[in-house]
């Protein structure tokens, strides 16, 4: 099996590629901008094992694409390369714009001049999985959940980025045939976590003492999945899922962000005790404007008609980030030296 992922050395992508290299023995071709996002010291568990191999390009390059494409000829494409974070987006947005929308268009267009040239089992088998997220749907009362019927409704330039780039995925479906599926996923967590991203950041200035930002009053609810489980369901549904369908990927883990910020302060003190217990060092900080306040997958879909099941539960998953974290300073201390500072006061996880 030979599969392009794009942004590889992203959280998730990371994830995936190790899964895909380590766990699954495919051939895998990263393509990879290396934006602030993107580390390859995430990869060093798979990087010069064979059968793995790495493009720095960007997806809108088209030519770029192109070339990698026919060299590689690859079986599947999974797209995870994106700008990610709600935050950034909102103080310039156009790098969201043209990487998650003009990116995904040229990737689509790339794929489609390549499959159409494909014959055979090769066309038959061929897949596209574009990665998006829950945040496309917009906001949810206190009841119910996302399904993949529920209406788009971004409330973020990121999540209308993604939404743009989904609808885009599937009318490259609906009017070229383009084999496509789309995946829509809650919130992840994990190791390789950039340090930006909530559970990172409190984990990393509950450890330093510092304080631990919670927009407005830490109520927003997030649904929470581990991100390895989530690589494993990204390589199930471009396995078997239907081309033009949607598949929606969640933990059932709904938590509030004040509830995620105590469950990290409780592991850290029972892991490395301090002299004051760490939730004191919880400080509210103004609510980012337009923020959805809970967002809740419903993954029966995946469940029943793929047989997914998430491994780890929150509490287990968190204590597990937690110890990661504590035993790969080497990983996340030149990344916090780098963007400390620039960032320090953005606590929203993204996705
Ligand atoms: P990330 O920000 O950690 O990684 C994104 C990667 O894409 C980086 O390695 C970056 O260098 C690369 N990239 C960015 N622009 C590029 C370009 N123009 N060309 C090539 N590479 C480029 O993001 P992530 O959290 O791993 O998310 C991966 C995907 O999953 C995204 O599409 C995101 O929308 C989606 N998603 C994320 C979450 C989440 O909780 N993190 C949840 C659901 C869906």
């Amino acid at each position: 099996m030979r599969v392009i992922v794009t942004g590889g050395a992203g959280f998730i992508g990371s994830a995936l590629v190790r899964h895909l290299v380590l766990d699954k023995g495919y051939e895998v071709l990263n393509i990879d901008k290396l934006t602030y996002a993107g580390n390859l010291a995430s990869l060093s568990a798979v990087e010069g094992r064979n059968g793995y191999s790495f493009l720095q390009a960007d997806i809108c390059d088209r030519a770029a694409m192109e070339q990698a494409v026919a060299q590689f000829r690859p079986d599947r494409i999974m797209h995870l390369a994106a700008e990610s974070h709600v935050d950034r987006s909102i103080t310039g947005a156009a790098e969201f714009i043209q990487t998650n929308v003009i990116g995904t268009f040229t990737l689509l267009e790339v794929a489609r001049g390549y499959w159409s040239g494909l014959e055979g089992a090769a066309k038959e088998a061929f897949r596209f999985l574009h990665v998006s997220t829950d945040e496309v749907y917009g906001s949810l009362g206190e009841d119910g959940l996302f399904t993949e019927t529920t209406p788009y409704d971004p409330s973020s330039p990121y999540s209308a980025s993604k939404a743009s780039s989904d609808h885009l995925a599937k009318a490259w479906h609906r009017t070229y045939g383009l084999p496509v599926v789309v995946s829509n996923c809650s919130n992840n967590y994990g190791p390789f976590h950039f340090p930006e991203k909530l559970i990172p950041l409190t984990i990393l200035n509950a450890l330093a003492g510092r304080p631990l930002p919670v927009y407005g009053k830490g109520e927003n609810v997030r649904d929470w999945l581990y991100v390895e489980d989530h690589a494993r369901a990204l390589d199930l549904i471009v396995a078997t899922g239907q081309p033009g369908e949607t598949y929606n990927v969640g933990g059932r883990n709904e938590r509030r962000n004040i509830d995620v910020v105590r469950r990290i302060c409780t592991v850290l003190d029972q892991l490395v005790p301090a002299e004051r217990p760490r939730e004191e060092l919880i400080a509210f900080v103004t609510d980012r404007p337009g923020h959805d306040a809970r967002y809740a997958i419903d993954a029966t879909r995946l469940e029943t008609e793929l047989g997914w099941r998430a491994q780890e539960d929150f509490d287990s998953g968190i204590e597990k980030t937690v110890r990661w974290y504590l035993d790969n300073e080497w990983w996340w201390r030149p990344l916090r030296e780098r963007y400390d500072g620039e960032r320090l006061g953005l606590a929203e996880p993204a996705k």
